[in-house]
């Protein structure tokens, strides 16, 4: 979460062009001049004036720009004695460790889940983190014949005893349900916490999986889960 140095007028947050490394972005270059704001007159419905400044940023580490929004007060003065920060762009969300053997592809979109967190597009965070549960699922065999739908495999990998059993509940709770909510039903804000929960719970299972792949490789043969199947027909539940 970026935070607003008050004195200073700089920002401190997590730069996404230095890998989410916490960074100080300035709103000035080293002979003090201004990268630019515009700015825009608000009144609260209590009648009260204040400054919305719309202000340009760099990160010290890197160079690249962001757009910070920040209420300024009455008489517009940056930095202020109380501004407050209301939003700044882009900011880097968390990025947690995955085993170096989980495949590129499903790498990137696990990446591109943690970016729309970080950005606050929540239902889209959650119906990605859900995908990249299924699609590692299919990978490790759990698809085609005798797999209607992903609590099947969920299921199933909990049986065979790739995940645990806490690690099946959270997938269902925390994950699958979730993403159905965004796939399948009406509209609805999705909280943060509860995102961050699948994120959390995303990353565990993929470890489980991907952590000690000689291990897992050896159950998944005596399960009989990577012999070729060609039957398909899955539901996207
Ligand atoms: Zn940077």
């Amino acid at each position: 979460m970026a935070q607003l140095n008050p004195e200073q007028g700089t920002v401190t947050a997590k730069c996404p062009m230095c890998q989410g490394a916490v960074s100080s972005f300035e709103w000035t270059n080293r002979e003090g001049v201004e990268y630019g704001a515009v700015a825009r007159h608000v009144q609260s419905p209590r009648g009260e004036l204040s400054v919305i400044s719309h202000r340009l940023f760099r990160c010290a580490g890197c160079g690249s720009g962001a757009l910070g929004v920040i209420d300024v007060g009455p008489r517009g003065i940056y930095p202020g004695p109380h501004p407050s920060l209301l939003a700044f762009t882009p900011e880097s969300g968390e990025k947690l460790p995955l085993p170096a053997s989980f495949p590129e592809a499903l790498l990137k979109e696990f990446r591109e889940a943690e970016s729309c967190l970080g950005y606050g597009c929540y239902r889209a965070a959650a119906g990605l983190f859900r995908s990249v549960l299924e699609k590692t699922m299919r990978i490790n065999g759990y698809d085609g014949k005798g797999f209607k739908n992903l609590p099947d495999k969920i299921d199933a990998a909990a049986g065979d005893g790739i995940i645990t059993a806490s690690r099946q509940k959270a997938a269902h709770e925390k994950i699958r349900v979730l993403g159905n909510d965004v796939l399948h039903d009406e509209w609805r804000e999705i909280p943060e916490p509860d995102v961050k929960s699948a994120h959390h719970y995303a990353q565990r299972i993929l470890e489980d999986l991907y952590d000690d792949r000689a291990s897992v490789l050896a159950i998944l043969e005596r399960a009989g889960r990577l012999e070729p199947d060609v039957a398909s027909g899955d539901s996207a539940d």
